[in-house]
């Protein structure tokens, strides 16, 4: 319990997260292919962007174009070895493979893949959540419990 604790002192406090990430990685190439490319607050959609872009980061030098739908361009990485089923630079492979997934990924909108190993579980549970906003109500915010429902039917 103690252990517990401090770790979700840790994740929330001082690493500033909001899910404990569980899971481990089952190498199914998912991520490595239709993925989308955020810059900045929007989604790559054209390869004259994609392409002015490519030189100033290494990672998009990886990628190439295999399609397009209403979200954007979808890119997949030339890295990855689907026969094997590993990342072929794993060991120098970019900070971005390292990290994923990452609940900053979901901050923008993308989901983990089906059938991806990794789940995403809140580190504070609704209900504490709700504990905590009752112990102290936000400012001109009014909560309903069935008591005050009770109090209106009997005025
Ligand atoms: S989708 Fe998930 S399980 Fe599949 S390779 Fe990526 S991180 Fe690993
Ligand atoms: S560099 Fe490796 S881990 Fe990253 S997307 Fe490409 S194949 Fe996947």
């Amino acid at each position: 319990m103690f252990i517990a604790e401090i770790k979700k002192f840790i994740y929330k406090r001082i690493l500033r997260k909001k899910y404990f990430r569980k899971g481990s990685c089952k190498r199914c190439g998912a991520c490595c292919s239709r993925i989308y490319v955020s810059h900045g607050k929007h989604t790559i959609d054209s390869e004259e962007e994609f392409e002015s872009l490519r030189d100033k980061y290494p990672f998009y030098s990886y990628l190439s174009v295999e399609g397009k739908d209403d979200i954007g361009l979808i890119f997949s990485c030339c890295n990855f070895d689907a026969d094997k089923h590993i990342c072929k630079i794993h060991k120098m492979r970019p900070g971005i493979c390292r990290r994923y997934p990452d609940e900053f990924v979901f901050s923008m909108g993308a989901c983990l893949s089906d059938g991806c190993g990794y789940s995403f579980e809140p580190i504070e549970k609704f209900s504490e959540i709700l504990a905590n906003i009752e112990k102290k109500p936000l400012k001109n915010c009014v909560i309903f419990t069935d008591e005050l429902d009770t109090d209106e039917e009997e005025t």
